[in-house]
This record gives structure tokens, sequence and C-alpha cells, in this order.
């Protein structure tokens, strides 16, 4: 809050004193009275409520926002992907009737990044955006400005794919178990709080049936798709949910709503869904290792050559893109493809 009148203050800290000295978020409010009606609500439920509040009310993205992301650190990033997927749709024999779909576009920088690549190597198909936020979806808008919006990945079309879901996994909500028994959230001592501690084991069905909706499409219409995440590549115990707010750590039960809440993906979760629906899936690559082999030092000189004022900006995304202490090592990368399709640049053979 930028300004703040004597009025307001004052009204402020009646509110706060009304409420336990805490001023309640709009989301808290109603999750309170969610859990007072129908009793302790799962971490699944409560994650899923926080990010659609959270993501319907704002643009999160940027330095005066919440947290970045690779493809609003450099135009390298779409780039790199834009080649990889033209690289495999042409190794697949160009199939006309191929669209680019994407879930959970942020701005869109990335889907305009990577656009710019494959109609530059001939693909016409169409765009599909998979948004929920109407906010989002302006911004998607004026970068790209000729795509069609879905709320779901099964309103695609029956259509070869070239998809891409960057930090979109992340989002999704996740259940929480600690020896067995389902993990919640309740009220006590005045503010929200879990229900139990001790080792959690998390599982996604939100995750694994986006996976498994995506993999159908591929097995029946071909294509490939790339999912870039940060995340573990095998399935292990251990609390990841997180809430990040104005680039720093914050609580996870306060302030639901203002704050973006992630977890960590499971990897081989999504290798499973994926393969169970008929997929083929590569190996999980690092972020660093992935963008290296699809030659991003080759378009950082490249870039460089032509814009020398950008030279030193440039090296300074690799890093924050590559380098291991920063993006390069947590950030993972998978592609699920068709079987018919081949396994596209930047993955072992
Ligand atoms: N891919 C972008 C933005 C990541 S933030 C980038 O890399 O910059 C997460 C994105 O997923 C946002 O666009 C958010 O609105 C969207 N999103 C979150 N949950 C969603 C859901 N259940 N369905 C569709 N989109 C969702």
């Amino acid at each position: 809050m930028a300004h703040v009148d004597g009025q307001g203050t004052t009204a402020a800290r009646r509110a706060d004193r009304r409420n336990g000295e805490r001023r309640l978020t709009p989301l808290e409010r109603a999750l309170r009275e969610r859990i007072q009606n129908e009793g302790p609500i799962t971490v699944e439920a409560y994650m899923e409520a926080c990010n659609a509040y959270y993501y319907a009310t704002r643009d999160p993205l940027g330095r005066d926002g919440d947290f970045t992301t690779a493809p609003e650190i450099s135009q390298m990033f779409g780039e790199m992907i834009g080649a990889a997927l033209a690289d495999a749709w042409a190794r697949a024999g160009k199939p006309s009737d191929a669209i680019y779909a994407e879930l959970g576009p942020g701005r869109g920088s990335l889907a305009a990044d990577a656009l710019r690549v494959l109609r530059r190597a001939g693909f016409e198909g169409a765009v599909h955006l998979i948004e929920t936020s109407p906010v989002l979806r302006v911004q998607q808008g004026e970068r790209v400005p000729d795509a069609q919006w879905h709320d779901s990945i099964e309103d695609l079309p029956a259509a070869p794919l070239l998809l891409v879901a960057n930090e979109f996994f992340d989002a999704l909500p996740v259940r929480q178990f600690v020896a067995g028994f389902e993990r919640k959230v309740m009220i006590a001592a005045g503010g929200l709080a879990f229900d139990r501690d001790g080792e959690i084991m998390e599982s996604s069905p939100a995750r694994d049936g986006a996976v498994s909706a995506i993999a159908t499409c591929l097995a029946q219409s071909g294509g490939v798709a790339l999912v870039i995440d940060y995340g573990h590549e095998k399935t292990a115990p251990g609390d990841t949910l997180q809430a990040v707010r104005g680039h720093r750590y914050v609580p996870t039960l306060v302030d639901p709503g203002e704050q973006d809440l992630t977890s960590h993906v499971d990897f081989e979760a999504l290798r499973r869904a994926a393969t169970d629906a008929g997929a083929a899936t590569t190996q999980v690559v690092t972020q660093g290792d992935w963008l290296q082999r699809l030659g991003i030092q080759a378009r950082a000189d490249a870039l460089a050559k032509s814009h020398p004022k950008r030279a030193e900006e440039l090296e300074i995304a690799i890093d924050r893109l590559c380098h291991e202490e920063q993006m390069g090592q947590l950030f993972k990368v998978l592609a699920i493809r068709s079987p018919e399709w081949p396994i596209p640049a930047g993955f072992p053979e």
C-alpha cells in the first residue's frame, strides 16, 4: 500500500483489534467461514483456493510483483523452446494441422518469443492458451493477439501438439500425508494452522490429471510437450509447500490469497502418469544442461554481436538461467511425446 491516510489507519487499527491484532485477507475470511462450517480443509483444498484467488486478482510477475520466471529474465528462454519445438515439428514431417499450446502462459512472453522462431521455421498453426486468470489473459492478448483461450486442457482441439508448460505444474494443488493421514488446515489460537506435523508425503491428483490429459492428446494426435519446473527427479518424502511474496519466502498459512503458493514438482510422478496414458517420456534433465545443449550461448553471442551494448545483460541472463546456484540445477525439464514423434533436442537419446 503506497499511501495510508489518517482515517484509513484508524479504521485499519480498529479492524485489526477486532480480528485479534491482525487484519484478515478477504480469502482468509472466506476460508475461516468454510472451516467453521465444514471442519478442517485439506492442504489441497487450501492451495487450490489460494491460487485461484491469487492469480485471478493480479499479475504477480516481475520486479514489482512477487516472483520472476525464466521467460521474464530473457527472450532467449522462449527462443530456445521455439527452436526445439520447430526442430521436432520438422523431423515429424511438418504436419500442417499442428498447433502451439501453452499452459499458464503468464504474461505471454514465452509464447511470443517461441512463436517468433516457430513462424520463421514455417509453422503456421493456431495458438491455444490454457489460462484461468482474466487479468493474465489480457496481458497474453497484448503479446499474442491471435491466440484462442481455454479454461482446461480437455478443451484443446484434437491436433498434433507443440505444448509448453513453464512453472505451471508447481501452482497446481498437492495433497499432503503424515503417517497415512491427510494433512489439513484448521483454525487454532486465532489463526490458521496445520492439524498435524511429521514426515510428509506429497501427491498431486491435479498434476497427474493434467499430464494424463496431455499424454492422451499426444498419443492420439501426435506431438511433443515440454514441462519445465522446479522439483525433483525421484519421488521422496518432504514438505515442499512454500509461499513467496515480494520476492521473499513467507509463512504458507499467513495472508492466504495474497502470496504465491507452490510446491516442488515430482517429475517421477509426472512420468508415470504420462506413460500410463500411452505417451513416451524422456529422461529428466536440468534446465542449465538443457539450455546449454540447445545452444543458448551461441544465441547470446549472436545477439551480442548485433547489439554490443547488451552483451553484459545477456551474460547475466545466461548465468541466472543456467548456473547451478541459480535456476540451472533446481529447475528440471521433461519432454512427453507421442511414441511416433522424435525425441526433442536437448535430451539424451
Ligand atoms: N508460464 C508463465 C507463468 C507462470 S505463473 C511464466 O513462465 O512466466 C503460473 C501461470 O499458471 C499463471 O499464468 C496462472 O494464471 C496459471 N494458472 C495457475 N493455475 C491454473 C489453472 N488451474 N489452470 C490454468 N491456469 C492456471
